[in-house]
């Protein structure tokens, strides 16, 4: 027997609308290219991404197509994820810092047929225009004073092209399963693979994502996500602020500066904060150099990379700031777990709440977990054994675009293998050890990067650190520590290496240290290991 209950579909368009007639009031700030401090209101926005539902059809967009988007965080790219996807298109949000082959490959796989860009990526497209034949066109998002001199075919002022049209639009009844947005995998290794969203998957994720024990986000919150557009949909921002009405703030292209995002966050009275953990490291570096204090924000979340120790140290007892790690992927829309204290083990000293805030975090309904030996065998939950952690639920990828299975990530059960090596403690909480690529081998057992990266972090001469195992002959593979010094800070090797005694097991002490101005890092600020091995390959360990 069924139940007798409405089965109305759930849909993008509904969050948009529900914010704006029960939020329509609130604001969103964005820093552009072309205004330093845009304002307007969550009616406005969904006005303005009606105007561009309606010029999409007038441009011949036909449901499920897919409409690309090459832009920093502001208000009109916000615009444009409401607008195609509500529409019943498919919002393809690009990386710009990608390399312009891993651009090619992308807009040609997902078939794009028109560009929203930044008028700062416009010289991106012009140099692999002749590469990517299916575009139609490119919108450059701005006004007609801002529109820049281009050798690009078809070129639309995104100002002009939505002035004429209306801001009636009736948003299409969809299938709640109909495709809404497509993200691409960084591609560390091999092309990368589309994770294609659907309406149902993005209002279950942002319904997990506003829970209490998760992003708790109300009508009362200030929101400043530092996480990209391009990137999982900021976390799924766009839609759980619409659904609770919390303010935005969006720093535009102003991402990685210390100093804005600190006027910002004071100015705007922002309460959370996203991102990775290298943008908090330059926000911690400007407020400690500048001799600020964040008094107003609450607390971040930060996922994408492990959070080290000493950040969540900083933030506590330098800012008053509470940290929330969260884990997650592109495949996963992208939250599977959240770090917040569980009622019954909260009687924590500081220093074991400051171990536990450095898991990745406690599973959150929605997505299951499971960690696997190396037959498939599930391992037990005691915070020792580790090995691949696998997911499933209803905003996890079931596949990826256009590869029908092809790439061998999901298990013949039905769960989806994250690449990820983890451990799960008896309450639930997760904490990843290494990503299976980076995992080092020494003498066939597993040492965790993350770890010991995590340690050394904790030294205060040191501004930023990566671990990555180097051939060695007897062991197979040993721990090279890479560190960027503190300004003004002076540190020997040996000093480093003593600092992890007694923090870390014996064998697991890197064999050397290697000193370097700066650390590679992906578009989303995270640093590039694959690129570390590339340029160390070769490097001849002393022990
Ligand atoms: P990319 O492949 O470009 O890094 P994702 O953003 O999908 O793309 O990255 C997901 C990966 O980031 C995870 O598989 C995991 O390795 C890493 N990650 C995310 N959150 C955490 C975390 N809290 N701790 C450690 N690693 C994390």
């Amino acid at each position: 027997m069924l139940g007798l209950m409405m089965n109305t579909p759930l849909l993008i368009s509904n969050i948009a609308e529900h914010g704006a007639k029960f939020h329509g009031n609130r604001e969103i700030v964005s820093v552009t290219a072309d205004n330093p401090l845009h304002r307007y209101t969550y009616r406005e926005c969904i006005g303005r991404a009606k105007q561009l539902a309606n010029a999409l059809h007038g441009m011949g967009a036909e449901q499920g197509d897919r409409i690309a988007t090459l832009a920093w965080n502001d208000h009109r790219h916000l615009e444009a994820y409401y607008g195609i996807s509500g529409a019943g298109f498919v919002c393809h949000t690009i990386n710009p810092r990608l390399f312009p082959e891993q651009l090619v490959f992308i807009i040609n796989h997902a078939e794009d047929r028109w560009i929203f860009t930044d008028v700062m990526f416009v010289p991106l497209l012009e140099a692999i225009a002749d590469k990517i034949p299916n575009v139609e066109g490119f919108v450059v998002m701005t006004d007609k004073a801002h529109m820049p001199e281009t050798k690009l075919n078809n070129i639309v002022c995104y100002e002009e092209l939505i002035a004429s049209e209306s801001q009636e639009y009736d948003w299409p009844v969809l299938d709640e399963r109909t495709a809404s947005a497509l993200c691409y995998t960084s591609g560390t290794t091999g092309d990368p693979k589309g994770v294609m969203y659907d309406h149902r998957s993005t209002i279950l994720h942002a319904y997990a994502a506003v829970a209490p024990d998760v992003m708790n986000l109300s009508s009362h919150d200030v929101v400043l996500p530092v996480v990209p557009l391009f990137h999982v949909n900021a976390w799924g921002i766009p839609y759980s602020t619409f659904m609770t009405g919390a303010k935005i703030v969006f720093p535009g292209p102003k991402m990685g500066d210390g100093e804005t995002l600190c006027n910002l966050l004071d100015a705007e009275d922002v309460t959370l904060a996203l991102g990775v953990p290298t943008v908090w490291l330059a926000l911690l570096q400007y407020c400690e150099a500048a001799g600020k204090r964040l008094d107003k924000l609450q607390r971040t979340v930060i996922g994408g990379a492990a959070v080290p120790r000493s950040m969540i140290e900083a933030f506590r007892d330098k800012h008053g700031v509470d940290v929330r790690q969260g884990w997650g992927m592109t495949e996963t829309s992208p939250l599977g777990v959240a770090n917040s204290l569980k009622a019954g083990i909260a009687d924590m000293t500081p220093d074991e709440r400051l171990d536990l805030a450095t898991k990745a975090g406690r599973g959150l309904f929605g997505c299951e977990l499971r960690i696997v030996d190396d037959k498939g065998n599930e391992l037990p939950w005691d915070g020792e054994a580790y090995g691949p952690l696998q997911v499933r639920g209803p905003w996890i990828c079931s596949d990826y675009y256009k590869l029908e299975g092809a790439s061998g990530a999901h298990t013949d059960d039905g769960w989806f293998d994250t690449g990820d090596v983890a451990t799960i403690d008896p309450e639930g909480y997760m904490a990843i050890t290494d990503r299976t690529k980076d995992v080092i081998k020494s003498g066939g057992e597993w040492i965790s990067s993350i770890e010991l990266e995590n340690t050394i972090m904790g030294h205060p001469a040191v501004a930023e650190a990566a671990v990555i195992g180097v051939a060695h002959l007897k062991w197979t593979e040993r721990p090279l520590l890479i560190v960027v010094k503190a300004e003004g800070q002076d540190v020997t090797a040996d000093e480093l290496l003593a600092f992890f005694e007694g923090k870390v097991a014996k064998w697991w002490i890197p064999t050397d240290v290697e000193f370097v101005t700066e650390l590679p890092h992906t578009a989303t600020g995270k640093i590039k290991k694959i690129e570390l091995r590339k340029q160390f390959a070769d490097y001849q360990l002393t022990g």
